[in-house]
């Protein structure tokens, strides 16, 4: 990842840019990001400027052989650490970063380096677990920080997430980051500092990230779906809450999108037909039943997004249904489905849809029986729909 390609402001990069010029550049730095920051790729564009053969003032070359490592995140002196837990397939007493490492790399360079925290989660199947940058790491970090650097430039550490760092692996690098070896830089990033030992905070200088514009937003979503018109890309910034993940998530031709699509349509139309008092091959309850079993083996963080992605298109309905069409933007498949509904709900039966999700968004949060909640709103949603006596 070269600076040009890093999607936060200039000042930021001349900022980091500057202290390496000048020598002064922290042995231990604290990026504190934003959701939706491209702070991943910036902690990764510096370790390349620090390692690479043929640097410029402003970037790394991108072309020797340390910079090809870097793009792979493959170079032998980039160590990469991120929260992990025990899965299906390792024991939590064994985890560690370095047993995810495929899959970490995998999911960053799937997606340009901006990666958020629930995303991970959910790739690592730790969804209902406190994935954490444990002990184990600490150790396989203090074994490398006594050798050298393996191309004999810097070696870099990237403690992606730190603030979800152990204590006790936290307590175990106190010493490293208050004396690193010489040519030895640690990149801490964390989006909520507050949660760090101040044992940690206080042996690193903090490097803030200010919020993306929603001009850049706009920008950086043009450039990676040239196909994209200005108006949805402006449309999409607007409900990007500054965070360029959740912009990019909201790009109309995402599969996931398809398929929340798609078990939302069954599931309502299960509800109106149901609500109607349709032939029981329409209501389908089997049917029903089949897809809340499916909804209930997500993880919780993908049945949140789930609900979410519900909640949202729920919300673009009631829009829609009070005749405000030019705030909403729409794919065709969703359109479609809204023309195959739209008969059978009313303003209100939406909006009471709409709260319904918020409730049972906030009893999946607070772990409540996924499957309970599902069905819950099947026959809370069918009472909204059905003609009122
Ligand atoms: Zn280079």
């Amino acid at each position: 990842m070269q600076f040009k390609d890093v999607l936060v402001p200039q000042e930021l990069k001349d900022q980091l840019l500057q202290q390496i010029h000048d020598g002064r550049i922290s042995h231990a730095q604290l990026f504190h990001s934003q959701p939706g920051n491209h702070s991943f790729a910036l902690a990764v564009a510096m370790g390349q400027y620090l390692c690479c053969e043929h640097p410029s003032e402003t970037d790394s070359c991108g072309e020797c052989p340390s910079c090809k490592q870097f793009e792979k995140l493959e170079h032998p002196d980039l160590h990469l650490y991120f929260p992990n837990c025990g899965t299906d397939k390792i024991d939590s007493k064994d985890c560690e970063s370095s047993l995810f490492l495929k899959e970490f790399r995998e999911y960053a360079l799937a997606n340009n380096l901006h990666i958020d925290l629930p995303e991970w989660i959910s790739i690592l199947g730790g969804a209902n677990k406190k994935p954490a940058i444990n002990v184990r790491d600490a150790s396989r970090i203090l074994h490398f920080n006594s050798m050298r650097a393996y191309a004999g430039k810097y070696k870099v550490y990237i403690l992606w997430r730190a603030d979800r760092l152990h204590p006790d692996c936290g307590q175990k690098l106190l010493k490293t980051l208050e004396e690193p070896e010489e040519n030895s830089i640690f990149i801490l990033i964390a989006e909520e500092p507050e949660y760090m030992l101040p044992t940690i905070l206080s042996r690193t200088q903090t490097v803030k990230f200010p919020r993306l514009s929603n001009e850049a937003i706009e920008q950086a979503l043009l450039k990676e779906h040239p196909d994209l018109s200005p108006e949805v890309a402006h449309n999409i910034t607007l409900h990007a809450d500054h965070n360029y993940i959740k912009a990019r998530r909201s790009y109309p031709n995402d599969e996931l999108a398809a398929q929340m699509l798609d078990t939302f349509q069954a599931f309502t139309q299960g509800v109106v037909a149901y609500a109607q008092r349709q032939p029981l091959d329409k209501v389908n309850f089997k049917g029903t039943q089949d897809l809340i079993n499916d909804m209930t083996s997500l993880s919780k963080e993908d049945l949140r997004q789930h609900l979410l992605f519900w909640q949202d298109l729920s919300r673009k309905f009631l829009l829609m249904k009070a005749g405000n069409d030019q705030l909403v933007m729409l794919t065709d498949a969703e359109k479609e489905t809204y023309e195959q509904l739209k008969s059978a709900f009313t303003l209100r039966s939406v909006s009471q849809l709409n709260e319904a999700l918020n409730v049972a968004l906030l009893h999946i949060v607070r772990n409540g029986n996924p499957s309970l909640i599902l069905t819950d709103l099947y026959f809370q949603f069918a009472s909204f729909l059905m003609p009122k006596k």
